[in-house]
C-alpha cells in the first residue's frame, strides 16, 4: 500500500511516501481501505518532529480518517460499510490514516450518520469533531443563544473555523479572535459577528470587564488567561488547545468571584455514545457553504510539505487529504 512514512534519522522526522506492507493482522480485527484522511495541528507537529507525538519509529501518522470497510471480524462492521475514526492514538502509536489501509480495532470506528460522505467526515476530521465537542461543553454549561456573545480564539484554523460555523448554525452571536488580517473575510463568511486582533489579547488582569458569556478556546496561553477575566457571571471556556503554548497563566479570580467554568475539551479518548452523538449533530448542522469555504484539498504526496506550513501559521481551515 502507499502511505506517508516517518522514520528517525540522527534525531530528526524525515517523512516521505512510499510503498509498504499491509498493516499487520495483530492492528486490529477491522481493514478499511482509507478514501481521505486530513491534517491536524497534532499531524503537523507529528510530520514535521516539532512535537514529540510519536516515540516509536518507522510509523505512519494520521490521526482520523475516513473510508469503507475491507474487511471485519466484528458482526457490527461489514465489507462496504462506511466509517470515521478519530483518535485512539491512531497516528502516533498505531499505524494512521496517512495510507491507503488502516487495521484497527472495531470499537474506535464510528459508522458515518446518515448526511455525511466520508469526504465530508474528513473536512470535518477531528478538529472540527473537537469543534462539535466543545460547543457540546458550552451546552452542557447552560449556555445558550440569549446567554449572550460567544467568543472563538484561534479562528482561522480548523478547530475555530468548525466551533464558528456550527456556533453560528445554532443561533449564538460569534466573536472571532485572530492572528491574522487576510482571514478576516472567511471568519465573516463562516459566521463571525466582529473579529478581535489575537494582539489584544495579550496581557489581562486578574478580572476585566465582563463580555463572554462562553468561549472556545483553540490557543491556551494568555490568550485563554484573558478570556477567563473576561467572562461573564457562570461564563464558561471550554478548552481544547495549546496552539499559543501550554501555560495557563492565570489567578483563581474568575473562579471564586464569578462562579466561571473552565471546561476540558478531550477528542482522543472521548466515550463512544458521544461520539456517535457529536458525529449526528455534524452532519445535522454544518452548511454546505462550510464545505465549501473551510477545505483546502490535498494528495497524500503533497501531506509532509504542507505539514510545514501548520507551524507557520499559514493554514486557513480545513486540509482535506486524498488518500485513494
Ligand atoms: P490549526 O493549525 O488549524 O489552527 C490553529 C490556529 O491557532 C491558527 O490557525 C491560528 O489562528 C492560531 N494560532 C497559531 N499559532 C498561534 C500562536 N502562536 N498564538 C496564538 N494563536 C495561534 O490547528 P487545529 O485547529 O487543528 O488545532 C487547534 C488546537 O487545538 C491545537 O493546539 C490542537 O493541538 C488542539 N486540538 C486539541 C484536540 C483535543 O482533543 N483536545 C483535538 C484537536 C485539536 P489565527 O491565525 O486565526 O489566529
Amino acid at each position: 500500500m502507499k502511505a506517508v512514512v516517518l522514520e528517525q534519522v540522527e534525531g530528526k522526522t524525515l517523512a516521505e511516501v512510499k510503498q509498504i506492507s499491509e498493516p499487520a493482522i495483530e492492528l486490529g480485527n477491522v481493514l478499511v481501505d482509507v478514501e481521505w484522511s486530513s491534517l491536524n495541528y497534532k499531524d503537523a507537529l507529528a510530520i514535521t518532529g516539532t512535537g514529540k507525538i510519536i516515540r516509536n519509529f518507522p510509523m505512519v501518522p494520521g490521526i482520523d480518517f475516513a473510508g469503507r470497510v475491507a474487511s471485519s471480524d466484528d458482526a457490527n462492521f461489514s465489507a462496504g460499510q462506511e466509517v470515521v475514526l478519530t483518535g485512539w492514538g491512531v497516528g502516533e502509536n498505531h499505524w494512521g490514516g496517512l495510507a491507503e489501509l488502516a487495521r484497527v480495532k472495531s470499537e474506535w470506528l464510528v459508522p458515518l450518520p446518515a448526511g455525511l460522505s466520508a469526504r465530508k467526515a474528513m473536512i470535518v476530521g477531528t478538529a472540527g469533531f473537537t469543534a462539535m465537542l466543545c460547543v457540546m461543553a458550552l451546552e452542557d454549561a447552560g449556555i445558550t443563544p440569549e446567554s449572550g456573545e460567544v467568543v472563538v480564539t484561534g479562528a482561522s484554523g480548523g478547530v475555530g473555523s468548525t466551533a464558528i460555523a456550527l456556533l453560528h448554525a445554532l443561533g449564538y452571536q460569534v466573536a472571532a479572535v485572530s492572528g491574522r488580517e487576510s482571514t478576516h473575510d472567511y471568519l465573516r463568511q463562516l459566521g463571525a459577528s466582529r473579529i478581535l486582533p489575537r494582539s489584544e489579547f495579550a496581557e489581562t488582569r486578574p478580572l476585566e470587564k465582563q463580555v463572554w458569556a462562553g468561549a472556545v478556546d483553540t490557543v491556551g496561553g494568555n490568550v485563554l488567561a484573558k478570556l477567563l477575566a473576561q467572562m461573564n457571571y457562570s461564563g464558561c471556556v471550554a478548552a481544547c488547545g495549546l496552539a499559543g503554548g501550554f501555560s495557563l497563566p492565570t489567578t483563581v479570580m474568575p473562579f471564586i468571584l464569578r462562579n466561571v467554568r473552565l471546561q476540558g475539551v478531550d477528542s482522543v479518548s472521548a466515550p463512544q455514545v458521544r461520539r456517535i452523538a457529536a458525529w449526528k449533530r455534524l452532519a445535522e448542522l454544518l452548511p454546505e457553504s462550510f464545505y465549501e469555504a473551510a477545505t483546502t484539498e490535498i494528495s497524500l504526496e503533497q501531506a509532509p510539505q504542507v505539514a510545514e506550513s501548520f507551524m507557520s501559521n499559514e493554514i486557513q481551515g480545513r486540509t482535506l487529504v486524498k488518500v485513494s
